[in-house]
């Protein structure tokens, strides 16, 4: 049983005052594992003080310091990743496939960001004005528990590109990982006090940092809900915010896409980390005609999604993150037959061989109605809507028709056709066939899907203020 009992803060491991302990868990054998102690508001101060101290010498530093820092870091991280994807697999669970891809993204995003601040123009010439960009004050993170390292790395990266200090705090339900990434961060020695890291609950320390008047910028990912509270926090001291919330992406298969490929391509996309991912695409909008056919081929491709813990090398969907996410889904999937949709793979049952664990039945509704709660409300595990149209017309339609509007798919043949629809979608991003990540692109929503965009140069300039001089 680990005990974490330590901030990060000022350069150096500190003691969290005595405070109220929350458990940690291993999802897949529900287990306890550790405990974390919270932070209270002076702990959190504290972090701030330091963050605001350090603001001073890291906002005047040049860029190519900042660069060389990132590159130390990056190295600092990918030398621990087969320890941090070992903690990961513990204390989440992902798949393998996951829990590699988190451990290489947490080093290689601070390269990625040492290249966009390398070629970032940080003067322009407008008219008569010089503009110059500058660091925006002390900034805090407050980070979710369902990708831990990629979110703390890439806030801090474009933290530390901009040049401002930064009060980070994670989930408390990844304290395993957290301590684990920060060790590795300590060794990439940078100034005292411009990295902190606070354990503790959102309605603590998160809402410290909120009302905090020394907090110059919130960056956030977590729920809709929640994000809606930070922003109402934030607006008492005019803070910058970048909110990156939910979402209830569309997987457009059109009528002239390779179905065989499109169905493979669906089920990769609304179950990518164990469908806990706000960029999933959870309803699947199929062409009236082809829906007897896309329907068996969805129900035939889940064998190829076996549910199992991250120990087993085959698994590729593993336990919700805690008992609470698992009741989460489990009443949507409840409350989807109630709405009155057909439940044709999966289901409320526990996967077979797994008695223990807060694992769900990879589920697929179809004959869904896209105004019913299922349809419209994120529900964060393995669990897609399958939603059928008549035409194109109808299908942008039906996509558009969501509170969120993050991240999209379209699979079609004709990339004319393609094209076509996904400039007429309403999200941040489309994906195409299932084309690749492109790291340095801007990443965000419309819509509840938040505010802002993160990554490369949008990311950077969230985190910076322009100030003109005129002469
Ligand atoms: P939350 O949005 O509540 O949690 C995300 C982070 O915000 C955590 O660090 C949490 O702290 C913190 N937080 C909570 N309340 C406050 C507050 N008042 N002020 C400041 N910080 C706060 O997500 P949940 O864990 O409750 O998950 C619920 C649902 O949210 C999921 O089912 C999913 O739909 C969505 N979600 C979306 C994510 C995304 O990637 N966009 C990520 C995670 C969840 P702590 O938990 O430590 O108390």
């Amino acid at each position: 049983m680990r005990q974490i009992t330590q901030n990060y803060v000022d350069g150096a491991f500190q003691p969290v005052s005595d405070g109220e302990e929350a458990p940690l868990f291993n999802p897949a054998t529900e287990e306890q594992i550790g405990t974390v102690r919270l932070s209270n508001v002076n702990d959190v101060n504290a972090a701030v003080a330091a963050a605001k101290r350090a603001f001073t010498r890291i906002s005047g530093t040049p860029p190519a310091e900042r660069a060389e820092m990132l590159r130390r870091l990056s190295v600092a991280v990918s030398v621990n990743g087969d320890r941090m994807a070992e903690t990961m697999r513990e204390e989440y669970g992902a798949p393998s496939s996951f829990v590699d891809f988190s451990a290489r993204r947490a080093g290689s995003v601070f390269l990625d960001m040492a290249a966009t601040l390398e070629s970032f123009a940080w003067q322009r010439r407008i008219g008569s004005a010089e503009v110059e960009m500058r660091p925006i004050g002390v900034a805090a993170a407050i980070t979710p528990w369902n990708s831990n390292y990629g979110f703390i790395c890439g806030k801090l990266a474009t933290a530390i590109a901009a040049g401002t200090s930064i009060v980070i705090k994670p989930s408390e339900m990844s304290a395993l990982q957290t301590q684990v990434l920060t060790e590795a961060l300590h060794k990439a020695g940078l100034p005292a006090g411009v990295l902190n890291i606070v354990n503790g609950s959102g309605a603590v320390a998160g809402a410290a940092l909120t009302a905090h008047p020394d907090i110059a910028k919130i960056s956030f990912t977590g729920s809709t809900v929640t994000g809606r509270a930070i922003l109402q926090s934030a607006a008492e001291t005019m803070k910058r915010v970048t909110l990156e919330l939910g979402g209830k992406g569309a997987q457009i298969i059109l009528d002239d896409a390779d179905l065989e490929a499109a169905v493979a391509q669906v089920l990769a996309s609304g179950f990518i980390n164990s469908g806990q991912a706000c960029i999933a695409g959870t309803r699947v909008l199929v062409p009236a005609r082809l829906m007897p056919e896309v329907r068996d081929r969805l129900v035939a491709g889940l064998a190829d999604w076996p549910v199992g813990p991250a120990s087993d090398p085959a698994s590729r969907i593993g336990p919700m993150v805690s008992r609470k996410q698992w009741e989460r889904v489990q009443s949507y999937i409840r409350l989807g037959t109630q709405e009155g949709a057909t439940i044709i793979a999966g289901g409320e049952v526990r996967p077979a061989g797994l008695d223990r664990g807060w694992f769900v039945r990879p589920t697929l509704f179809a004959d869904v109605d896209n105004a019913t709660r299922i349809a419209r409300e994120e529900i964060f595990g393995p669990v897609l809507c399958v939603i059928s149209y008549d035409n194109d017309e109808d299908a942008v339609r039906i996509a558009n028709d969501a509170d969120y509007g993050l991240q999209n798919f379209v699979l079609g043949g004709d990339p004319e056709r393609t094209w076509r629809v996904a400039a007429r979608l309403e999200s941040g991003r489309v994906t195409i066939n299932g084309a690749a990540h492109e790291p340095l692109a801007p990443f965000g929503g419309c819509k509840q899907s938040g505010i802002g965009r993160e990554f490369g140069v949008f990311g950077l300039e969230t985190f910076l203020e322009p100030q003109v001089v005129l002469t």
